[in-house]
C-alpha cells in the first residue's frame, strides 16, 4: 500500500477524466488517474461541442491550443431522401458562454492538448496500462486496487493498492464505477449499430451546408465536419447487414463513393461500427464514489452532446469536491449532484 492518500482518484483517462484532473490540479488538488490503456483511444468519437463546452476548454487553458483545429459551422440541417428539409438548427454567432454556438474538432486532438496540459501540473499522477478492479470505502476514504497487464516482459499481473478522499468513476460506457452504485439504470432501449469514418479530404472542397443529417430510410447517413480539414461520415446498418461486413474498408470507400469521395482524392484515416445507446444511471453516489460522462449516462450522437454533457458533470463535480476537501463545506452538498445533473 502507497502512503500517499490522494484527494481525488479518477478512473479513466478519456476526455471527462481528463478535463475532472486537469481543473482539480490547476487548483493543486492531489489526483491519481487511472487509465486501462498505455495509448490514447484513436477511434472516431466526438466532433462537434457547443459554447458552454467551450467555455470550460477555456478555463482548461487551451482554447489557443485548439483553435487552429476548429471549424466553426452555422446550420445543422435535417434533409429526407428527397431533399427537402425537415429541420434546420440555427447555430451561427455567439452563445450566452460568449464563444461560438457550435464548434467542430476532432477528439484525439483534443485529448492530445488536454493530455499536455494535465502534464504541466505537478500534482496530477497518471498510471496509464493500469485498470481499477476492486473498489471499497470507509467512513474516512475509498480504497482502489489497480493491476498491470501482463506483458511479455513481466509475466506476472502486478498490483497496487491506493488510497482517495473520493473516487470519480469517468470510465467510459462499460463502467466498472457504475457497477459499484448499487443504482437502477433507465434504459430508452434505442440500439442502433452506424459505421462511423473519418476522411483527410485532399483537396480543400465546400460542404454545403457543413453539417447535415440525411434522413433517407434507405441509408440514414450523418454528414459533418471532423474539425479542420476533416469530414466525418456516418452510415446506419441495414437489416440483412452484418457488423463484420460493415466494418470494412471496402464498404466506408463503398458508401463513401456517392459523395464522390474516393481513395483518389481523400485519406481514410479511421472507422469504426458503434452501438449508439438511450441509457444513464439514476444515481451518481454512493457515498466517496461518483460518476461522470458515459460512465452515468450514454446517447446517441445526433446532437453532439454526450462529452459536452460530460464536461458539464465535471464543472458540477469541479465546485462541490473543491468547497469539500478544502473544508469549506460537508460532503452534504454532493448528494445534489445527481439531481442537478440528470
Ligand atoms: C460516433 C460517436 C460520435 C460522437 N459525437 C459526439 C459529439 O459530436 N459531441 C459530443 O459531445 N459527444 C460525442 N460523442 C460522445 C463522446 O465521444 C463521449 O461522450 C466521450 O468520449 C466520453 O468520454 P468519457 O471520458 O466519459 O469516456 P471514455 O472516453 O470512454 O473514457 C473512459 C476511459 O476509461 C478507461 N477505463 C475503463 N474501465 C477502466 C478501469 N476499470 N480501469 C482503468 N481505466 C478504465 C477506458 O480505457 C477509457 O479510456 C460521440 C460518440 C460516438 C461513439
Amino acid at each position: 500500500m502507497t502512503e500517499t492518500l490522494y484527494d481525488v482518484a479518477i478512473v479513466g483517462y478519456g476526455p471527462i477524466g481528463q478535463m475532472l484532473a486537469l481543473l482539480l490540479g490547476q487548483k493543486g488538488y492531489h489526483v491519481l488517474v487511472v487509465e486501462r490503456w498505455p495509448d490514447r483511444y484513436p477511434l472516431p468519437r466526438a466532433v462537434h461541442y457547443d459554447h458552454e463546452v467551450a467555455r470550460i476548454i477555456q478555463a482548461a487553458g487551451i482554447s489557443a491550443a485548439l483553435a487552429s483545429t476548429t471549424e466553426l459551422t452555422d446550420l445543422y440541417e435535417w434533409r429526407n431522401a428527397q431533399g427537402e428539409t425537415l429541420l434546420a438548427l440555427d447555430q451561427r454567432g455567439t452563445g450566452l458562454s460568449g464563444w461560438p454556438e457550435s464548434t467542430m474538432f476532432t477528439q484525439p486532438i483534443f485529448e492530445a492538448v488536454l493530455a499536455a496540459q494535465v502534464a504541466s501540473l505537478p500534482t496530477i499522477h497518471l498510471r496509464r496500462g493500469w485498470e481499477v478492479f476492486q473498489v471499497e470505502q470507509s467512513a474516512e476514504h475509498v480504497e482502489l486496487t489497480v493491476r498491470k497487464k501482463k506483458s511479455e516482459v513481466s509475466p506476472n499481473v502486478e498490483t497496487l493498492t491506493m488510497q482517495a478522499r473520493y473516487l470519480v468513476g469517468a470510465d467510459g460506457a462499460n463502467s466498472f464505477a457504475l457497477q459499484q452504485m448499487n443504482t437502477s439504470i433507465t434504459d430508452l432501449g434505442f440500439l442502433f449499430d452506424w459505421l462511423v469514418v473519418d476522411v483527410i479530404p485532399h483537396e480543400e472542397r465546400q460542404w454545403s451546408p457543413l453539417c447535415w443529417q440525411l434522413c433517407d430510410p434507405a441509408r440514414p447517413t450523418t454528414l459533418v465536419s471532423g474539425g479542420k480539414g476533416r469530414r466525418r461520415w456516418e452510415f446506419m446498418r441495414l437489416e440483412g447487414e452484418s457488423v463484420e461486413d460493415l466494418n470494412q474498408t471496402e464498404t466506408a470507400w463503398r458508401l463513401l463513393a456517392p459523395w464522390e469521395v474516393t481513395p483518389q482524392n481523400a485519406t481514410l484515416e479511421r472507422h469504426a461500427v458503434y452501438t449508439f445507446r438511450a441509457r444513464w444511471a439514476d444515481n451518481w453516489r454512493n457515498g466517496r464514489i461518483l460518476l461522470a460522462g458515459d460512465a452515468a449516462h450514454l446517447m446517441p450522437p445526433f446532437a453532439g452532446q454526450g462529452m459536452g454533457v460530460g464536461m458539464r458533470d465535471v464543472m458540477n463535480l469541479l465546485w462541490k469536491l473543491d468547497l469539500v476537501l478544502s473544508g469549506r463545506a460537508d460532503d452534504e452538498i454532493l448528494t445534489s449532484y445527481t439531481s442537478e445533473r440528470l
